[in-house]
């Protein structure tokens, strides 16, 4: 059967790093059985510049009826001014709202090849492969009352609210769950259950998901704490799960241990195994049209995307080993390139791995 995927590519380097996913997609096409149909479709500031929308309803509709989306990443200077409303961001928070992608899966991987990349010592973080499960469409970034109140003193009073459902919790644990079963069936549940009600219902919906997955040893623990473990011992963990802004710094923190933002990938689901997949990185506009961006961040989130919501388990190993086998062959972009490597420019990272898939 055919899939469909809504590719938008965005901004900035988004361009150039999608332009090689495409090149990974087409090769699986043609010579692995992959029957992918593939659409392109502009969201952010590209989108604003051509239709005053940073997500206009043509790139909703398209996205919304694919099977799955692959993003590059969006805005850049040139938007920076622009009114909030119509900001290149509100292209990407309208897409995980409207297609309800509630859950963030942003596995943080060590390529041995690149240990010496990471600013932590080889020894605490080479084999690290950790997967944070984020909450992403709830919690303090969504709830309401928000906003910027004056006192009667006329002091300003900015004020957010932390505010989770029990099913939104359910859902996102059932995620975290699933996927520590497909790991090591180890999940460490992160809150603030010591100071925030709100998380200490989080911490008791875990509990209760936990009672359907004997197999899986859940532990809790404070962001506080989880933060300075990261940073300590990260190879303890295995799937850590937690609400969204904990899981926006956390997975950050977790990214950099594996020494570059350009290679790791992320997929955002909803409850049908329908996802957006995007690098965690921006747009790099300070790179952007150079030929220097690493493309392997995108090219990793396609293995996802055939993983989780094509079916396709076989050509997401295909692909992975493909980008393992370019790293074998010494070639690195430049945020990843020391001596003695070979330096190579985006497209020819991205011909670099469909040759070793076609190897
Ligand atoms: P960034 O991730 O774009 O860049 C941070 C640094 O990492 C830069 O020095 C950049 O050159 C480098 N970098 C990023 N991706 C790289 C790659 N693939 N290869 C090599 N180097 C890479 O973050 P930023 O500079 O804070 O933000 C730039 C723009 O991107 C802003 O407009 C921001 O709002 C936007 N942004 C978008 C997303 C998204 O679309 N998901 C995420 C973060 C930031």
């Amino acid at each position: 059967m055919t899939k469909k995927i809504a590719v938008l590519p965005g901004d900035g380097i988004g361009i150039e790093i999608v332009a090689q996913a495409v090149k990974v997609l087409e090769c699986l096409n043609a010579d692995f059985g992959l029957n992918a149909e593939m659409e392109q479709g502009l969201v952010g500031g590209s989108a604003y510049d051509e239709t005053s929308s940073p997500l206009p309803e043509a790139t909703l509709k398209l996205a919304k009826e694919a099977d799955a989306v692959l993003l590059g990443a969006v805005g850049g200077y040139k938007w920076e001014s622009l009114d909030i409303s119509v900001r290149p961001e509100k292209g990407l928070l309208g897409l995980r709202s409207e297609l309800e992608l509630f859950a963030n899966l942003r596995p943080a991987i060590l390529y041995p090849q690149l240990a010496h990349a990471s600013t932590l010592k080889p020894e605490v973080v080479s084999g690290l492969d950790i997967m944070i499960v984020r909450e992403l469409t709830g919690g303090i970034y969504f709830g309401q009352p928000r906003g910027v109140r004056e006192l009667e003193n006329s002091e300003k009073q900015g004020f957010n609210t932390l505010i989770y459902k029990e099913s939104e919790i359910e859902r996102i644990a059932h995620v975290a769950f699933e996927t520590a079963m497909k790991c090591d069936k180890r999940l460490c549940s992160v809150d603030k259950a010591n100071v925030l009600e709100c998380t200490e219902l989080w911490r008791e919906v875990v509990e209760r998901v936990s009672k359907d997955y004997p197999e899986v040893e859940l532990s809790h623990m404070y962001v506080d704490n989880a933060a300075m473990q990261l940073v300590r011992a990260p190879k303890q963990f295995d799937v850590m799960v937690t609400t969204n802004m904990f899981g926006d710094i956390l997975s950050d923190c977790a990214a950099m241990l594996t020494g570059s933002i350009g290679m790791l990938p992320s997929a955002s689901m909803d409850k049908n195994q329908k996802g957006m997949y995007e690098p965690i990185h921006g747009s790099a506009p300070d790179i952007a049209g150079q030929d220097i961006a690493n493309p392997l961040a995108t090219i990793l989130s396609v293995a996802m995307m055939l993983r989780y919501s094509l079916g396709a388990e076989a050509l997401a190993v295909k692909v992975e080993k493909a980008v393992d086998d370019v790293l074998n062959q010494n070639l690195r972009t430049e945020d990843i390139y020391t001596q003695g490597d070979i330096k190579v420019g985006t497209s020819a990272m991205g011909d670099a791995v469909v040759a070793a898939l076609k190897s």
